[in-house]
């Protein structure tokens, strides 16, 4: 089986062939850190995390490097406002960032440099530019990259240079997206800049490095001249992953991505996600709502990264319901009597195909929305089997079981759902005692007893279900 991904600098779906064989090399621009990230930032953050588990789950050794941008204009000016130093004002963002990630099941990758954590190399790889004839200083103190430098630029977002304006500069880092002319590499401080704490040393005089450069120092940096991947919304195809480029190649002399890959902007109910439309909902504001993260995790994967995707509750509401229903689907299978001399079943067939089906899907350019459907297709299938069979055996069970746990490697959702519901022993066992008692009140006819004790249950969020199989119970939130 081959992974295709669309790259962004093709055009294309390509094949997928890393550098080093067995090896990807991942960088992938992570949050500005200066407010709590949105639940669109989290639509390219579960992307990020189904490209980094999928890519493990297939076989390959994976360094993925995503940054903190904790230096820009965005964090200078949040910090003046808040009337504290960069560092001070960006670091219990990085912190409910890290602690975000970690509810809605988003891996630990191996580093998350943080921009003023390598100034020095920053500074290093500017003086290269300029050494190469790709950078100028100017009078106001800045550096800018040369457009005119380097013919191939605007090869990413596939614009014609000969339309830019060489020579003309862009002094902020939240370029008007048409704007492609000469880009700041190092900014001369201001007052504020000073006062936040946002101001190095450096051959130029005092200041700090531009947006773009920060990624190109920090991903050639940890990862190689070149990288296999890099990941982004696609708002940063242009200018910054063609400034990123256009810095990276001149420096180093190497081809800097194999593959881009960039995630569609999230809608907020059919709306462009915006804090004057009032439609701006952060993951925080979720989870302390009491929203199930599984079911963040669940709504945000469920549609093509490149398709469009519309956040809205109701939709929330129904991925609630899906990640139930899984959650009762591998409940049922591990509760499960089941009986040796069961005659032969399905499941055995359903486990191999579903694997199988499931791995060709996400090689399809990590198709979440599909992988979902071939899931609960197997669900469907393995329910209506144990309905229609009653007993299976030990080892058809364990091996659609088996099958459910593989691909939740992948998507996460029982992982998370399973997290996030954890119960403590003494819960469980009270839970299993008042089971037995409702059943013996049922036996000899007291159902108030028996209703009571449901009641009693439910008020903790236990729900009963009874089958033929015996009383099943669950967390619902
Ligand atoms: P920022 O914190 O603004 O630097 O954004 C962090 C990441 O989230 C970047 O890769 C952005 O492209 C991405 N992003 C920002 N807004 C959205 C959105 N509405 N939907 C999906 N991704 C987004
Ligand atoms: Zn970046």
């Amino acid at each position: 089986m081959t992974l295709k991904v669309y790259n962004t600098a093709a055009r294309s779906l390509q094949e997928f062939v890393p550098l080093r064989e067995g090896e990807v090399r991942v960088y992938a621009c992570g949050p500005t850190i200066y407010n709590h990230a949105h639940i669109g930032n989290f639509r390219t953050f579960l992307f990020f995390d189904l490209v980094h588990r999928h890519l493990e789950y297939s076989g390959y050794g994976v360094q993925f490097v995503m940054n903190l941008t904790d230096v820009d204009d965005k964090v200078i000016q949040a910090a003046h406002e808040a009337g504290s130093t960069i560092e001070e004002h960006t670091k219990p963002f990085g912190d409910t960032f890290l602690a975000d990630c970690v509810s809605l099941g988003v891996w630990t990758v191996d580093s998350y440099p943080r921009a003023t954590m390598h100034i020095e190399q920053m500074v290093e790889f500017i003086e290269r530019l300029v050494d190469k004839g790709h950078a100028y200083s100017a009078e106001d103190g800045a550096v800018y990259f040369s457009i005119e430098s380097f013919p191939e630029y605007g090869k990413l977002k596939g614009i014609d240079t000969s339309t830019l304006i060489a020579g003309s500069r862009v002094e902020h880092d939240e370029y008007d997206k048409e704007d492609a002319r000469d880009f700041a590499l190092w900014k001369a401080a201001t007052e504020e800049d000073e006062e936040v704490g946002a101001a190095w040393d450096s051959p130029w005089g005092r200041g700090r490095p531009g947006w773009h450069l920060e990624c190109s120092v920090m991903s050639t940096m940890q990862l190689g001249d070149t990288l296999d991947m890099h990941l982004g919304g696609e708002d940063l195809v242009f200018p910054h992953h063609e400034n990123e480029i256009a810095q990276s190649e001149c420096a180093t002399g190497h081809p800097f991505v194999r593959y881009w890959m960039h995630v569609k902007h999230l809608f907020v109910e059919g709306r462009k996600m915006s804090k004057s439309l009032g439609n701006f909902i952060r993951v925080r504001e979720l989870l302390e709502e009491g929203y199930d993260p599984a079911a963040i995790r669940h709504l945000l994967i469920s549609s093509h990264y490149r398709g469009e995707l519309n956040f809205t509750r109701a939709g929330l509401k129904a991925s609630g319901v899906a990640v139930q229903r899984l959650m009762d689907f591998e409940a049922r299978l591990s509760q499960l009597e089941t009986a040796d001399d069961a005659e032969e079943s399905a499941l055995p067939g359903l486990a191999e195909k579903v694997v199988l089906d499931f791995r060709s899907t996400m090689d399809d350019d990590f198709n979440s929305a599909g992988a979902l459907g071939v899931l609960f297709g197997f669900v469907t299938k393995v329910n209506a089997e144990l309905d229609a069979k009653g007993r299976v055996s030990t080892s058809d069970r364990d091996l659609a079981l088996g099958a459910l746990r593989s691909m939740d490697t992948v998507l996460g959702l029982l992982e998370v759902a399973q997290a996030s519901r954890v119960i403590d022993d003494d819960l469980s066992s009270w839970v299993e005692r008042m089971i037995e008692e409702r059943a013996q009140a049922r036996a000899s006819k007291d159902f108030a007893r028996a209703d009571e004790i449901r009641e009693e249950l439910s008020a903790k969020n236990i729900v009963l279900e009874d089958s033929a199989e015996g009383t099943r119970w669950k967390v619902v939130n």
